[in-house]
C-alpha cells in the first residue's frame, strides 16, 4: 500500500502536470469507488479546475475551483497514471479524469476510493489522523508526547494512523532498521536516547524515500524516471533471508499483529 513517500511523490510530480488545468470530462467504470452518483461526480468536476494538490497522511486532496475537494486513498493495489489513452498501462482504470488530450487514470481502485466533499468537511473527515512526521513543527518533544502511554510494539504503534500519519508496513521496518531498534519491542521499553534515534531515523528515512521517488512499481507518466526509485534501496522490507547490510546476518520476517515485519535480529536491539 502506498505510504507517505509514495503519495508525496505523486503530489510533487502531479502538481506541475495538472495544477490550474481545466477538467474536460470524467469516466467512471466503478461507481463504488465514489461516494456520490457518477452523474453528480461528473457534473461537479467537468469545467472546473484543479487549484492545488495537498497530501495528508496517505491521502491526496485535489482542491477544485468550485470549493469542493476530491479525497483520494489508494489503499492496497491502487496507483495513478497521467497521460494519453495510448500511453496508459494495460490495467483497468475505475475512474478517469480528462484534461483535454491527457487524462489522470485511477487504477486498481477497488479497496481505495475517490470521494467528493466540501472543503469545509475535510477537517472533520481527517480529524482522527495523527501528526505529520515531516512537518517542521513536529519536534522531538511532540514525538515523545504522541508515544506517551502507548503500550504496544513499536511496529504496531508506528503504523497506527491515529498516532502518526502516513507510515505503513514498509517504512515502519525501514525506520526501525535505520534506528537500530527492534520493531517487536514494546514502546515503554525505549529510553530517551533510543526515542531520539527513532525520531531522527523517521525523518531521515521518509525524506530519503521521497527523494528517491518512493517504492511504487509503475511510473506516473511516460518517461517518469523518479517514481519507484526507493524500491531497490529498501534495507530490510521484503528482504527475508538476505544479508543485513550492516552486519551480514540474514534478515528475518515475523508477523506482528498479523502484519509482515522484517528486521535484523543481530544488530537491531
Ligand atoms: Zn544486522
Amino acid at each position: 500500500m502506498p505510504e507517505l513517500p509514495e503519495m508525496e511523490t505523486y503530489r510533487l510530480q502531479l502538481t506541475p502536470l495538472i495544477q490550474g488545468m481545466t477538467i474536460t470530462g470524467v469516466e467512471v467504470t466503478r461507481p463504488k469507488s465514489l461516494n456520490v452518483e457518477p452523474e453528480r461526480f461528473a457534473q461537479a468536476l467537468t469545467g472546473s479546475r484543479i487549484v492545488r494538490i495537498d497530501r495528508r497522511a496517505k491521502h491526496l486532496i485535489f482542491l477544485l475551483a468550485t470549493g469542493e475537494v476530491l479525497l483520494l486513498h489508494l489503499m492496497l493495489g491502487g496507483s495513478l497514471f497521467y497521460g494519453s489513452a495510448e500511453e496508459k498501462p494495460d490495467r483497468t482504470a475505475q475512474v478517469v479524469i480528462d484534461f483535454g488530450t491527457k487524462n489522470l487514470y485511477f487504477i486498481g481502485l477497488r479497496l481505495g476510493y475517490l470521494h467528493l466533499h466540501k472543503l469545509a468537511d475535510l477537517e472533520s473527515l481527517l480529524s482522527k489522523l495523527g501528526p505529520e512526521p515531516l512537518e517542521s513543527d513536529f519536534t522531538f518533544d511532540e514525538f515523545q508526547q504522541v508515544l506517551k502511554g502507548k503500550k504496544g510494539s513499536l511496529k504496531v504503534t508506528l503504523v497506527d494512523q491515529t498516532v502518526l500519519s502516513g507510515i505503513g508496513n514498509c517504512y515502519s521496518d525501514e525506520i526501525c532498521f535505520y534506528a537500530g531498534l527492534l520493531p517487536i519491542r514494546k514502546v515503554p521499553s525505549f529510553n530517551i536516547e533510543e526515542l531520539n534515534r527513532l525520531y531522527q531515523a523517521m525523518r531521515t528515512v521518509l525524506h530519503e524515500a521521497i527523494g528517491y521517488g518512493g517504492y511504487m512499481d509503475s511510473p506516473l507518466f511516460a518517461g517518469d524516471r523518479l517514481t519507484g526509485g526507493f524500491d531497490a534501496r529498501c534495507r530490510v522490507y521484503d528482504r527475508e533471508g538476505e544479508p543485513c547490510m550492516r552486519c551480514r546476518h540474514p534478515l528475518i520476517k515475523v508477523e506482528v499483529s498479523s502484519r509482515k515485519c522484517f528486521y535484523c535480529a543481530n544488530c537491531q536491539i
